[in-house]
């Protein structure tokens, strides 16, 4: 049986890869860090085929051990600190690890499949926040990068140095540069997930407001669960290579707003909505919109959730998850 090796297991990606490659057949193997962390006990619950290996993207002798380990044929690297906002407050922690963490990976490759002739597949999540202040739209593998957040500038160099281990030491090196992408598992903390889930409370009568950021930002949203295909179908090419992954279509966080609240049957929507600057970032993002034909071309990869379908998801299960918190508490 193949064997994947993924870091960032517990977060949303990782799961859905996870889930996704079990169902292929692979053994698969999940990096978590820190001592007795509390998110592995709801990863072992839900997947107990993942065998956890403990590393840390900050620690260049722990993946050299994990890799030696697990001996895998594909590692994904899935790890970040992936929170844009958090990144303006933290940005040294998340160069280290969401751009210093690439190269630490890159080298214990190196070391541990040797240089030429590698059989290690590696899998970077590269991301459209890459391309910040946009250069041209929609944005291509080949639109230059203007990051406009550490995050942003750290996920360049993770791209970068994927580039050049691939070019320098023949390595099989794919970058997904993937446009955002939701779904129930997405943390609270983004816009998507902090909507659907607010929506859900206000129609439920547990929350009274939703304090939000811009509203005119636009996105490309698609489905985490579609997205982690691709990630699969990169290193399955002859050639290693870099692929946009985006659904092709944008849309304000107005709209995913309106039609989050549209979903439980509120139209006047504003009646429930406020503004507060303090969710504002030092620079922002526009506007985003990816051109997926490079993917759909070659990997045959297509996005089979829309925008609609994905709210309606994201809704339906925040209303299941707050109702059913609401009757434990009522049940005492
Ligand atoms: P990002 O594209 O990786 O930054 O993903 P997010 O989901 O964090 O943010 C998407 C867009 O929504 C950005 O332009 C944010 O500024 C905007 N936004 C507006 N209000 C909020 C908010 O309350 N929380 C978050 N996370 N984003 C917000």
């Amino acid at each position: 049986m193949p064997r994947a090796f993924i870091t960032g297991i517990t977060g949303q990606d990782g799961q859905h890869l996870a889930e996704f490659l079990h169902g292929k057949g692979y053994d698969v193997f999940g990096m978590v860090k820190g001592q007795n962390n509390p998110r592995v006990a709801g990863l072992i619950e839900e997947m107990p085929w993942v065998e956890t290996v403990s590393g840390d993207l900050a620690d260049l002798p722990s993946l050299v051990a994990a890799l030696e380990f697990v001996q895998p044929d594909e590692v994904y690297n899935l790890g970040a600190i992936s929170f844009v906002a958090l990144s303006f407050t933290q940005p040294e922690l998340t160069a280290n690890i969401t751009g210093l963490g690439v190269l630490r990976m890159l080298e214990a490759i190196r070391m541990v499949g040797g240089t030429y002739n590698n059989p290690i597949r590696f899998y970077q999540a590269s991301s459209s926040e890459m391309f910040g202040k946009v250069r041209e739209t929609p944005q291509t593998e080949l639109t230059p990068f203007h990051p406009r957040s550490p995050y942003g500038a750290a996920k360049v160099f993770g791209h970068d140095i994927t580039v050049n281990y691939r070019e320098s030491y023949g390595l099989y090196a794919c970058s997904g540069i993937l446009f955002n992408h939701e779904g129930p598992r997405r943390g609270l903390e983004f816009v998507t997930r902090k909507v659907t889930n607010a929506v859900a409370r206000i129609k439920l009568g547990l929350q009274h407001e939703l304090v939000m950021g811009t509203l005119d930002t636009k996105r490309d949203w698609g489905y985490a669960g579609d997205y982690v295909k691709a990630m699969w179908l990169m290193l399955q090419q002859d050639q290693p290579e870099d692929f946009v992954i985006a659904t092709g279509e944008t849309q304000t966080v107005r709209t995913l707003v309106e039609r989050s609240f549209a979903e439980v049957g509120i139209e006047d929507w504003e009646r429930y909505v406020r503004r507060d600057p303090k969710f504002d970032r030092p620079a922002e993002v526009d506007l985003l919109i990816g051109d997926s034909t490079k993917a759909r071309t070659k990997l045959g990869w297509e996005p089979e959730v829309d925008f609609d379908s994905l709210i309606k998801m994201m809704v339906a299960n925040d209303l299941a998850l707050e109702s059913a918190k609401s009757a434990r508490r009522l049940g005492g």
